[in-house]
């Protein structure tokens, strides 16, 4: 193998090697900034997390604390709304605002006030009264229900006797009425005896109110919602009943009236009872046992899912089921000022809090409640995170980048180190062979000729010949390097003006038959006549020309045939340069123009080259804003063309 190749193999490794190198210089500091990038971006998170819960804690800790008062607060403005009411007013009053279920109202000394227990009978006085004893006695002879219900109606018209006699008197004449069938009258003594205020809140022996209860007789012998007499009882009733300041019913008559009410169905709302809920509650709660001692905690009770709280100064037991108590306590916490990004939750005991961040206990005030703070999107988190990891990749993007870029920088400087090099050691190599060789020649014949004393005409003729063509080859050689070593130097300055290519084309003609002193026919040249200047380095160009000439001499057989053109395409001159020799494949024909390649190095030594000639003819026509192009048939010959833009068209030179 040439070893010109071999050099350009092992100079192909080594930079093969160092980029390689450079490389991993590259990508290990990159990968490992995005590894530190990656553990700073994981750590950011959490710091982001934290801090978020730590503003959100905040909220969780106020919201805590208003709901442990939550219910002192409720308690204390229901005592305030009715501390001049009596205990049945309070009651209804508590009732009504809706705020609990029930209420226990208490008296002084924490007894209950209402609704209390049934009261103990009173003594009965009307046994000392002979018209109520006779008229008794009528109605227990079952025969005289008429003459006993005129002895009862007697002492009810009479006004000396007490109210709540009278009144006994009156439910006794109508008890007699309905036994005997007598329905209408029974009807109208309920009408016009207890519609009178003297007989309306007369109370029996059992405290029971006498009028709501005829009422609910009436009311059940007429039947017929539709008719007037029944809708004046119903109304005149049902308003009995939500009476809660003149009305001293014991509240099982005013649950029990209110049910008998409800299955009559007496339409137009008159079984509508706000309070019945709350009575029958308060009444089961009692009948529990439900315990009063005084507890500013919302506890349980004795009846499931209700829950018990006393107001702060003991006046109220409150009663609520659990829901409602959630659904106050969760409009508290919907009305606290939240962001957007957290959702409180507070769940009742023996509940299981969502999954949340955090969850807390509320307090005493609310035993076995829990407050849990859910993030309502985790997301929220990584898109913060996200944020700040886009900052932090793009600045390791950009440090990657500029890694890259120096990178890529230290290769360009150190590949045209490594090239220089390499031109270097190729240029030390070839230089001490390719002067070597015709010196030792010229060497040899000028001995020779020495030796001889008397040395013959014709010999001494044809070793002058010889030393003369190795001499050309030794300008020619030297006259490349200088060439060569100019133009990579300092890339030499071109000294640019408009030419006339016949100009270059007769002065490279002529300058290379005086150099093989061709004789004229041997290099045939055409020129297209009126071609148009070159803005060009004369001398630069014949310099090019030569070299390809003086290849289209060197590598053709003794037949050898050269043509030099030089004719107009398009906006271009192009000056062509054909033979006849050996040629070269196509895939010599992309290596050739390499500095110190040669085809075949022992053909090109015989013939005196160095592999530089056509790298010289590349650079000059690149620096002119031309192209060199090249095509070959191996055994068939050569054409090179350079072809360089018009005068008209700018040409700038190289730096
Ligand atoms: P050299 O000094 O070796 O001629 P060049 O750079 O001028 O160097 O040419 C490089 C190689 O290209 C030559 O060694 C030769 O193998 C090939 N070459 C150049 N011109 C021709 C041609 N006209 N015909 C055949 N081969 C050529």
């Amino acid at each position: 193998m040439p070893d010109g190749r071999l050099r350009t193999i092992a100079q192909g490794r080594e930079t093969s090697i160092v980029l390689a190198l450079l490389a991993i210089a590259v990508l290990v500091p990159t990968v490992c900034v995005f590894w530190f990038m990656d553990q700073a971006i994981q750590n950011q998170q959490q710091v982001v997390r934290q801090k978020l819960m730590d503003a959100h804690r905040l909220q969780l800790s106020l919201l805590r604390e208003k709901l442990e008062g939550f219910w002192q607060e409720v308690g204390a403005a229901l005592e305030k709304e009715t501390s001049r009411d009596t205990a049945p007013e309070a009651f209804a009053r508590v009732v009504a605002t809706g705020r609990v279920r029930s209420a226990i109202v208490l008296g002084p000394g924490g007894r209950v006030a209402y609704p209390g227990p049934p009261l103990a009978p009173r003594a009965d006085l009307a046994s000392r009264n002979a018209d109520w004893l006779r008229a008794v006695r009528l109605e227990q002879d079952s025969a005289n229900l008429p003459a006993a219900a005129t002895a009862y109606g007697r002492i009810v018209s009479d006004p000396s006797v007490d109210a709540s006699l009278a009144a006994r008197a009156a439910q006794g004449q109508l008890r007699c009425l309905v036994r005997a069938g007598q329905h209408e009258q029974a009807v109208s003594i309920v009408s016009k005896v207890f519609g009178n205020a003297r007989l309306a809140n007369a109370g029996d022996l059992q405290g029971r109110l006498i009028s709501a209860d005829a009422e609910l007789l009436a009311l059940q012998i007429l039947r017929d919602p539709e008719s007037g007499e029944f809708r004046r009882i119903a109304k005149r009733l049902h308003a009995r009943l939500l009476d809660y300041t003149n009305s001293p019913m014991p509240p099982d008559q005013r649950v029990f009236l209110m049910n008998q009410m409800k299955s009559l169905r007496p339409g137009r709302g008159f079984d509508e009872f706000p309070t019945l809920e709350a009575e029958t509650l308060a009444a089961r709660f009692l009948a529990e046992g439900g315990a009063l001692t005084h507890s500013a905690a919302l506890r349980g009770s004795a009846i499931p899912g209700v829950l018990q709280v006393s107001s702060p100064k003991g006046r109220l037991v409150m009663l609520l089921r659990t829901e409602d108590a959630l659904h106050q306590m969760e409009k508290l916490i919907a009305s606290a000022d939240l962001s957007p990004d957290i959702h409180i939750a507070i769940s009742p005991p023996g509940t299981r809090p969502p999954k949340s961040a955090e969850s807390t206990p509320i307090g005493e005030a609310l035993p076995a409640w829990h407050l849990s703070l859910v993030i309502r999107n985790e997301s929220i988190f990584e898109q913060l995170a996200r944020r700040q990891n886009m900052m932090y990749y793009w600045i390791a993007i950009v440090a990657a980048i500029t890694v890259a870029g120096l990178a890529a920088l230290a290769v360009g400087a150190l590949r045209r180190q490594m090239r220089l090099a390499g031109l270097k050691a190729n240029l030390a190599a070839t230089v001490s062979h390719e002067l070597r060789t015709p010196l030792s020649s010229m060497r040899l014949l000028v001995e020779n000729l020495l030796e001889e004393p008397h040395p013959d005409p014709k010999k001494t003729r044809e070793y002058l010949q010889l030393i003369e063509r190795e001499n050309v080859r030794l300008s020619r050689v030297i006259d490349n390097f200088l060439t060569f070593s100019r133009l990579e130097r300092d890339h030499r300055s071109f000294e640019f003006s408009s030419v006339s290519p016949e100009a270059i084309v007769r002065e490279a003609a002529q300058s290379t038959r005086n150099r093989f002193g061709i004789p004229e026919h041997e290099i045939e040249v055409s020129i297209e006549p009126g071609l148009p200047d070159v803005r060009a380095d004369e001398n630069a160009m014949v310099t090019a020309l030569l070299n390809l000439l003086d290849n289209a001499w060197k590598y053709s057989p003794t037949e050898k045939r050269v043509v030099l053109k030089a004719y107009r395409r398009g906006n271009h001159i192009c000056f062509e340069v054909e033979d006849n020799g050996i040629g070269f494949s196509k895939r010599e024909a992309k290596r050739i123009f390499r500095s110190f390649y040669q085809v075949d190095r022992r053909l090109a030594r015989g013939t005196g080259g160095c592999g530089l000639g056509l790298s010289i003819v590349d650079f000059i026509t690149r620096a002119h804003g031309g192209e060199v192009d090249v095509e070959s048939e191996p055994g068939r010959g050569s054409r090179f063309t350079i072809s360089l833009p018009c005068a008209t068209t700018a040409v700038v030179a190289p730096a």
